[in-house]
């Protein structure tokens, strides 16, 4: 696998390897951030989230504790009763942060948890226990799903399951099984997905609108488009290419370097994030946002106002602006508005709010806006007033007509 920092960048991805670090920074500092990837096959969607795998920091648990119990904080069965000595008498020991994984064949027993087989067969100390499923063993990391439009469509009960995870922040999972009581356990996990809105049974948000709209984040990755970028993807896998891949020597010990800076970097963007508050007056133009546009979801807000806290800091400034809020929102509302009320709604704000009415209240000069608005723009190239519906949402038969 191909290490998250020689991923190939362009436009078309770029928002999604930033939703993929403020998701990180975020699930890190104990807040998870739920991010979604929609796009056609082939644009590297599930590659980009399983290689951040790999640059995920490490976290302190209870030594031994499958619920990953903070020390500082036990939530598990077994620990949240303990004292600080007991506590201490176990130990702790720092594990990587957990990437998990749910496939679309999962079961619930999978996924929430089950009995423990082992303890109930121990023929010395014969025990019904609990074996915790993937989402409790993913407390304070990530859990992915891949096609989730899919499990949505065929999985109403793990839909059910995620729904309740993803319904507040930290979320919380109930553990069920005949003979045993009811176990309801807190989660932090951030969910990551993905999917293809073009494949069968289409779009999240028109199979199971409300788990749609647990993902904070939406990103659609568009194809590359640019030449150079199209020339050095077919460069690395021509026949010359992968052949002097097998044989060039692979430096295992650059590729720790490298994942270990963003490491230190996740770390300590974590620690600025637990510092930083939005603005009021970012608070206030996005409440107007709200009230203007009857956006209708408070997730939506909450999404943005996160969001832009946690883009300021992964861009390397401390106090977020106008540039951070504003590159939320086709993010926070690409899957629950129109595609022509988000078109309206970037025209206004772009027309009228940014430039003449946030900047000058705050009493920054012409010059700094300027820069605002070029940063602005550096992501897409052009601003989107410019575009037309069809340039912003492409589906697999605008982009492969159907004549051939
Ligand atoms: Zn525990």
């Amino acid at each position: 696998m191909v290490p998250f920092y020689r991923l190939e960048r362009y436009d078309g991805n770029a928002a999604l390897f930033d939703m993929v670090l403020m998701s990180i920074v975020s699930t890190y500092a104990g807040e998870p951030l739920h991010i979604h990837a929609e796009g056609l096959r082939g644009t590297g969607k599930t590659t980009i989230m399983r290689a951040a795998k790999d640059i995920l920091p490490n976290i302190t648990r209870i030594k031994g504790c499958i619920y990953n119990c903070d020390p500082e904080n036990p939530h598990c069965p077994e620990h949240r009763n303990m004292t600080k000595e007991e506590i201490m008498r176990i130990g702790t020991e720092e594990i990587p942060m957990p990437f998990l994984e749910i496939s679309h064949s999962a079961k619930v027993g999978t996924v929430a948890g089950s009995i423990d087989l082992s303890q109930l067969t121990d023929r010395l100390h014969p025990e019904a226990r609990l074996l915790p499923g993937l989402i409790p063993q993913a407390h304070r990391g990530i859990i992915f799903v891949d096609e989730i439009n899919r499990l949505a469509d065929t999985s109403p009960e793990i839909t059910d399951i995620l729904l309740d995870v993803m319904g507040n922040k930290p979320g919380h999972i109930q553990i069920e099984e005949a003979g045993l009581p009811v176990v309801d356990i807190t989660v932090n996990v951030s969910v990551w997905a993905a999917s293809n809105p073009d494949e069968e049974p289409g779009p999240l948000e028109e199979i199971r609108r409300q788990l749609s709209d647990r993902f904070d984040m939406v990103c659609y990755m568009g194809r590359p488009n640019s030449v150079d970028i199209l020339a050095n993807i077919l460069r690395e896998n021509s026949h010359c290419g992968k052949l002097n891949k097998s044989f060039r020597k692979t430096d295992p010990e650059y590729d720790r370097q490298q994942n270990d800076k963003y490491r230190q970097n996740i770390i300590k963007w974590a620690q600025t994030y637990m510092q930083t508050d939005l603005p009021d007056f970012l608070r206030n133009f996005i409440a107007r946002l709200y009230i203007k546009h009857n956006l209708e979801s408070i997730r939506a807000i909450e999404a943005m106002q996160q969001g832009a806290v946690l883009h300021s800091i992964i861009k390397g400034r401390n106090t977020p602006i106008v540039n951070d809020v504003t590159y939320m929102i086709p993010l926070v509302l690409k899957h629950r508005i129109d595609g022509d009320a988000l078109v309206r709604l970037m025209n206004e704000v772009d027309a009228r709010g940014v430039r003449d009415g946030i900047l000058n209240f705050k009493g920054r000069k012409k010059k700094q806006s300027e820069e605002v608005d070029v940063d602005y723009f550096k992501q897409t190239g052009r601003p989107l007033k410019d575009m037309t519906r069809s340039e912003l949402i492409n589906t697999e038969k605008s982009l492969t007509p159907s004549d051939f």
